[in-house]
């Protein structure tokens, strides 16, 4: 069994569906191939991952399926409204998120003084140029 045979029997070695004798060569090609090994190792990591992202995909079809039965019975083709307990989720959620921003925004970008401050405070940092700086003759009449 070569590296690509091999990983051709990834998927089924990890759902267990792979027969015995195909188990024990893919097996043994893992052992003399640390390559493969490595990729099957970082298989099985992602797989679940990937198997559990297919699960929408169900869903999708269990709602197509729905749509169909009630288009043929005439009866008005809606969307199925959202588990209201998944919305109120994603709504805390989202204050979560909004909280969280806000609180990384302002510890960043805290306001020190007012607009006031910044422009009474001679410590603000800003130099008028040296050759337009104004003097005392400027402002006498
Ligand atoms: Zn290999």
């Amino acid at each position: 069994m070569n590296c690509f045979e091999a990983r051709q029997e990834f998927p089924a070695l990890w759902r267990k569906t792979a027969t015995p004798e195909r188990s024990a060569e893919v097996y043994s090609h893992l052992k003399g191939c640390a390559k493969c090994d490595h990729a099957f190792r970082v298989f099985a990591l992602s797989a679940p991952v990937l198997h559990s992202a297919v699960e929408p995909e169900r869903n999708a079809a269990e709602f197509r399926r729905r749509v169909a039965y009630r288009a043929q019975r005439g009866l008005s083709v809606t969307r199925p409204a959202r588990e209201p307990r998944r919305l109120l989720a994603m709504c805390a959620g989202m204050m979560v998120l909004f909280a969280a921003s806000t609180a990384a925004y302002l510890s960043v970008a805290a306001p020190i003084g007012s607009y006031t401050d910044e422009i009474t405070n001679s410590d603000s940092g800003y130099e008028f140029p040296v050759d337009t700086a104004p003097t005392s003759n400027d402002f006498a009449g």
